[in-house]
């Protein structure tokens, strides 16, 4: 399946070199698969199908692009348990994690196929009379997109439909570490009757392919998820261009739980969302700043509920927790927790890999963690909490606010008076208050700060993939 991994100009192809990479089970660390890789002349050839494409794809109606698009929702529906077997096996995540993610894909199509139709402009009243001053929206031009390999389907969606839904073409350079189900989501694209060249699929050295695309002439639009410094350098890259950029990067997410809080609830979301994924996710919470009062109980309970998570295969059934991508994430683990003993930290449970096959890391929580932990300060993306007293919510929102992140904050209270402090002061691209209330295809998601800018999703998702045009007229 993986021998012609390239999809340019509506024709699956194998490289024109010879390069290649391997795709590994996580899980097992064996090699599964190897991926070929693209050279110059094949970004090129994308490029020019993109130009193409976007001719073609700009042209149609709304309403056609959206009756597409809604095929191909359709069709995604229908591949979803293939789809899903394939993230586990290269990526790691539980099955049941893996169906939920390939079951809102489809989502994502249809909610963008549809807003879509309504990218309206305006009339402005003229200063002179008998004038007409129209502003239209247009779509961008061809889009490179770069999508991470911790939601393999859902991360290269969200790009796909929403430039799609604009009236783009666009470029995607999936991660070459998960490719197998990125290569499905396009095919049913492709299968549902999206034009040749509209969505052209590449896999290569990341940095040699987005530094050629962002450059290019052809792209006007850039979109990546992934780390803060990779996306300072892209931003970088596309502004030498003067190019539209979403940057959808790292998070930092502070879990705040008052003393007024359901604790009950909080742990079970708490461990939940921490563990999700090995907490491989950009709005993962991580410091868990606690009220005084209820640190006790909270942690106790935590901990309790974390050590019964059933970490294995992902196929395996009853599997609550997976692998995570790769050994660098098993090394950052173990840095991360070496560091917050040596800053006096309290290890409460996990804090190992486990076994000697595939990526396996134990859920881990740290108690008592000093601010100057790097755990505190810089994103593990794996599956640690830090849990920390506060002596007050001015505390705990201060503490929330001291790093450059902004993606995710949650917080746990029964008092309105306190959530509503939490919706105002939390400085955060998306506040979730007593439940997790973030990621919907109808709801804005991005960061602030070193977190990003622009959204995915939402009605906002289009603004970056469309321009505005003033078009004055006076009847001659
Ligand atoms: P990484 O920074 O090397 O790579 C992250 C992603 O960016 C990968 O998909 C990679 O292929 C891509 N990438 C890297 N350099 C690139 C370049 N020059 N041009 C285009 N794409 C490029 O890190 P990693 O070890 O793969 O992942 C770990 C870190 O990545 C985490 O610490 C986390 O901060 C970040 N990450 C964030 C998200 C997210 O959802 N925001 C997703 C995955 C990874």
């Amino acid at each position: 399946m993986l021998d012609k991994p390239l999809l340019i100009d509506g024709t699956w192809r194998a490289p024109s070199g010879t390069r290649a990479g391997d795709v590994r089970n996580p899980a097992t660390g064996q090699t599964i698969a190897r991926l070929p890789l693209c050279e110059r002349a094949d970004l090129d050839d994308a490029l020019a199908a993109a130009a193409k494409g976007f001719q073609t794809w700009r042209k149609m109606t709304a309403l056609e692009r959206a009756k597409i698009m809604h095929r191909a929702a359709a069709l995604l529906r229908e591949r979803a348990d293939t789809i899903a077997h394939h993230m586990v096996r290269e990526q790691g995540k539980p099955l049941a994690e893996a169906r939920g993610e390939a079951n809102a894909a489809p989502e994502h199509v249809e909610w963008h196929a549809e807003e879509g139709r309504r990218t309206y402009g305006r009339v402005i009243p003229s200063r002179i009379p008998g004038a007409r001053q129209m502003v239209i929206r247009e779509p961008v031009g061809p889009v490179a997109a770069f999508s991470p390999w911790n939601f393999p389907v859902n991360q290269l969606v969200r790009k796909i439909s929403a430039a799609l839904a604009a009236g783009c073409s666009i470029i995607a350079k999936p991660p070459e570490e998960t490719p197998s189900a990125c290569i499905e989501l396009a095919r049913t694209f492709q299968d549902a009757g999206v034009p040749d060249g509209v969505i052209n699929i590449v896999f290569g050295i990341p940095a040699e392919v987005s530094e050629y695309l962002i450059a290019s002439p052809i792209i006007r639009k850039v979109s990546f998820t992934g780390s803060v410094p990779v996306g300072k350098h892209l931003g970088a890259l596309a502004a030498a261009g003067v190019k539209r950029a979403t940057m959808e990067l790292g998070g930092h997410a502070p879990f705040i739980v008052a003393q007024d809080a359901d604790i009950e609830a909080a742990v079970r979301l708490g461990v939940m969302l921490k563990y999700r994924n090995a907490g491989q996710i950009c709005a993962s919470p991580t410091r868990f700043y606690i009220e005084e009062p209820v640190y006790d109980a909270f942690r106790m309970a935590f901990v309790a509920a974390a050590k019964t998570l059933k970490i294995g295969d992902g196929l395996d059934a009853g599997t609550q927790m997976g692998p995570l991508a790769n050994p660098r994430r098993l090394d950052a683990m173990d840095g991360f927790v070496e560091d917050a003993l040596a800053t006096g930290a309290h290890l409460d449970c996990g804090g190992r890999r486990v076994g000697n096959a595939g990526f396996f890391f134990e859920p881990t929580v740290l108690s008592n963690v000093p601010e100057n932990a790097r755990i505190m300060n810089d994103e593990p993306f794996g599956p640690i909490a830090a849990l920390a007293k506060v002596t007050s919510i001015d505390e705990a929102i201060a503490r929330s606010n001291r790093l450059e992140f902004g993606l995710a904050a949650f917080a746990f209270t029964r008092s309105l008076a306190t959530a509503n402090r939490f919706s105002d002061e939390l400085h955060a691209g998306m506040v979730s208050i007593n439940h997790f209330g973030i990621a919907a295809a109808e709801t804005p998601f991005g960061g602030i700060k070193e977190s990003g800018y622009g959204s995915e999703g939402g009605a906002e998702s289009l603004d970056a993939f469309m321009t505005v045009k003033l078009i004055s007229h006076i009847g001659a």
